[in-house]
């Protein structure tokens, strides 16, 4: 049976259809699961952690390969297939939750006793996209790499330099934390239902040290999370706006990095971000 043959047989016995709010489009494409484990480099030493099983397609290589597999699923109809199909392996361990809600620091520490490498593998579910890629990077996991299938216009923006065009606040924030790469582009008839987009795995590899040297974590993100909320106005009045700085400090602060008073986010690299950043005294 090949996985187009295999997923259709498993909706059929368990009656499933696909729940479009959970972003459930199932991977019937072959090559690109090789893809996702030959990029994330799985082998008996690493510690998994796989968002959204769905079906399990993923899962049956991870447990394979990967030394421990924790699969989390928020869908009832998944869990029940997925207990049925994986339950002999040992290194398998599933938890019905919403992975938003996860303390995944604690659920490493605990379970990841040999201090294996650490990785995120999925296929992840497209509307919740970007605030799994902020939480695995917030909550600074001890993770090497996240592995993950995206919507195409998110993966430019995941792994656009800061500074140049497809940008946004996320950009910034992954470029901080790590070295973005895309992987592999794969159609929308790599899934079952076709999804109206087409999708890239990327990877995202943890950095050791950042970029840039910030004064505080937390002031770079604030500045850079105002700047693009509102996209078309200028970074002086999106961050006078949103009561971070008032005008005059920006206005010095633009000057002596001899920037315009016109300037927009988008047009800055991460070390001018950082520049203002650190010449920002948040609580003054
Ligand atoms: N890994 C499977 C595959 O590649 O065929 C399914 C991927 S599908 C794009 C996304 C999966 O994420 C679905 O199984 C869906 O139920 C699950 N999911 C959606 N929201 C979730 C959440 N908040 N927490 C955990 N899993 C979630």
């Amino acid at each position: 049976m090949n996985l187009y043959e295999e997923t259709k047989f498993l909706m059929k016995k368990y009656q499933i259809s696909a729940n479009k709010n959970l972003g459930q489009n199932f991977l019937i494409d072959e090559n690109v699961i090789q893809n996702i484990i030959e990029s994330a480099q799985i082998s008996q030493n690493d510690f998994v952690i796989e968002i959204g099983p769905g079906l399990g397609t993923l899962t049956s290589q991870l447990v394979e390969k990967a030394g421990k597999v924790i699969a989390i699923e928020l869908d009832k109809k998944m869990v029940k297939i997925l207990q049925e199909r994986f339950s002999l392996y040992s290194n398998f361990q599933l938890l019905n939750e919403d992975v938003l809600k996860v303390d995944l620091k604690t659920l490493i520490e605990k379970e990841n006793t040999q201090k294996c490498p650490v990785k995120i593998v999925a296929n992840l579910p497209y509307y919740i996209t970007t605030p799994i890629i902020m939480k695995l990077l917030e909550e600074k996991l001890p993770m090497q790499n996240i592995t993950v299938m995206v919507q195409k216009e998110v993966a430019d923006r995941l792994t656009a330099i800061p500074g140049e065009k497809n940008t946004g606040a996320i950009t910034y924030c992954v470029y901080y934390y790590c070295e973005p790469k895309q992987m592999m582009l794969v159609p929308n008839t790599s899934f079952i239902p076709e999804p109206k987009v087409n999708s890239e795995v990327i990877q995202l590899n943890i950095r050791q040290n950042p970029p840039v040297q910030l004064k505080d974590e937390t002031v770079f993100f604030k500045i850079v999370k105002a700047s693009f909320m509102q996209r078309r106005k200028t970074l002086l009045n999106g961050l006078t706006n949103a009561g971070i700085i008032s005008k005059e400090k920006m206005r010095e602060i633009l000057n002596k990095m001899q920037l315009s008073e016109t300037v927009r986010g988008e047009d800055l690299s991460i070390e001018q971000f950082a520049q203002i950043a650190n010449e920002l005294d948040i609580n003054q």
